[in-house]
């Protein structure tokens, strides 16, 4: 056994290609449908939001597709990211279990999301878009892909949910720095918008209702403005799978296998791209590591959703897909992490857990700033308030492990760090972070407004 603790990769050791789990599934895709007919969509419905490349992807069953060599040089900026063994963390708890985490923190904003948005302004740029429009919650999406898209010079209005808007400027103000437009959602910008801000103008905005928007944006813009999502569709994820595939070979480094993997999920897309890689060796190669997805008790759709046909936003423009749900007028409460209050889930990732090849498992808010404090200080890096969930998952396997008296095997993906989330440690240093309820009446209520397909 090796005592090194930090596990990097040259570049020439970046993927060349993207994991497509498509050419692996258990359960064949189910169809994707039109919000209005709910008939499965024809390709000139998706045209009007994305260009024909990554609609080709959304589809593709080929198990490797090749990374442009543009994407891999600007991948390079930040890639392959590192691998860590948490050896000071285990001391800390004790356990004889191994524990790893993979960082992705280290990219120029902080977290993994530029593994897609590099690619996804790259197709768009290659198709002629002049510009993308997209939403983003605490700023994390918004200020990945602004930076892609002044790489691509390319431009972009980002509808960014009106609560965090006002109340964390600094992902706004890089969103900015980087070129983009940004208004705060709802906005007096779209007819859904307007509609909204006519009910009640101090209306606080969600994810969804911001999704709404940028759809309108782009689909009522003759063609001129293209829409980009950060998580949630299937050439999203397969984008992500660097981020696994960099693990196995860091793994082998480390002359190690995980025995379980954990990854913490809002609309699943570092989940599966930390994951995925590892269950093709579970579904092709024997392999038997437990791979779990770490969710949000407030916000909770792998565990406490339905698994069924459901919009992907709120003014029912998006997509109609297969996926764990919360019921999409579902409004989480405003817990920290930002980026897992998604009412809907990957259908891919939903997929899995319904067949078994996944667990997920829901975990509560001062619970995880609580293992977030004990990653930190043994470790030094602050965790973003969504990754501290896959840290608390990790670290109650390595003390199930000490419990055993057992040897395991457990590794997470670190996808962002919280340099920008120092108010939400402030309010749990200082007593005053909140557990929320898992909210069963709201839940009930929108599971009421399901689309139904026949
Ligand atoms: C956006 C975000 C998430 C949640 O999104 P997924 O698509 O589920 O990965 C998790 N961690 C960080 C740091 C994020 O920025």
């Amino acid at each position: 056994m090796t005592e090194q603790t930090k596990f990097l990769l040259d570049e020439s050791k970046l993927p060349k290609a993207w994991y497509n789990i498509n050419a692996d599934m258990p359960t064949p895709p189910q169809p994707v449908l039109h919000p209005g007919t709910l008939e499965p969509v024809t390709p000139d419905f998706l045209a009007v939001l994305f260009p024909m490349a990554l609609i080709l992807q959304e589809i593709s069953t080929e198990r490797y597709i090749e990374i442009p060599e543009p994407v891999r040089e600007i991948y390079k900026l930040w890639r392959p990211t590192p691998f860590i063994r948490a050896r000071r963390l285990e001391q800390a708890l004790d356990t004889p279990a191994h524990i790893y985490f993979k960082y992705e923190g280290v990219s120029p904003v902080g977290s993994h999301k530029p593994n897609t948005a590099v690619p996804q302004a790259f197709y768009n740029k290659e198709a002629g878009t002049k510009a993308l429009t997209t939403e983003t919650g605490a700023g994390q999406w918004g200020s990945a892909l602004a930076m892609a898209c002044s790489f691509f010079d390319m431009a972009l209005e980002v509808y960014m949910v009106k609560e965090s808007y006002h109340q964390k400027p600094y992902r706004r103000i890089m969103i900015e720095s980087y070129g983009a437009q940004v208004y705060a959602s709802p906005s007096n910008r779209t007819q859904y918008g307007r509609s909204l801000l006519a009910e009640d103008v101090d209306a606080p905005g969600s994810l969804g209702i911001a999704i709404s928007e940028a759809v309108e944006a782009a689909a009522t813009s003759d063609g001129a403005k293209k829409y980009s999502l950060g998580s949630v569709l299937n050439h999203v994820l397969m984008h992500q799978t660097v981020i696994g595939q960099e693990t196995l070979l860091q793994f082998e480094m480390a002359d190690e296998y995980p025995d379980v993997i954990v990854g913490c999920t809002g609309g699943g897309s570092n989940f599966a791209g930390f994951a995925f890689p590892f269950i093709h060796k579970n579904l092709t190669e024997g392999k038997s590591t437990r791979v779990i997805a770490a969710e949000p008790a407030a916000s909770p759709s792998l565990t406490k959703g339905v698994y069924t046909f459901d919009y992907g936003d709120t003014a029912q423009m998006a997509p109609v897909v297969k996926m764990h749900t919360l019921g999409h007028t579902f409004i989480p409460p405003g817990i920290h992490a930002g980026g897992l209050r998604y009412h809907g889930m990957a259908p891919q990732v939903s997929a899995l857990v319904d067949g078994g090849y996944v667990e997920a498992r829901a975990v509560k808010q001062r619970d995880t700033f609580q293992a977030a404090l004990t990653f930190l200080r043994a470790e030094g890096i602050i965790p973003a308030p969504e990754s501290t969930h896959a840290i608390k998952v990790a670290i109650d396997e390595a003390l199930a492990a000490k419990a055993g008296g057992e040897k395991r095997v457990v590794a997470f993906n670190l996808s962002g760090h919280g340099h920008f989330d120092m108010a939400a440690y402030e309010s749990y240093l200082h007593g005053n972070l909140e557990d929320y309820e898992y909210p069963a009446e709201a839940v009930e209520e929108a599971l009421q407004h399901l689309p139904r397909v026949a």
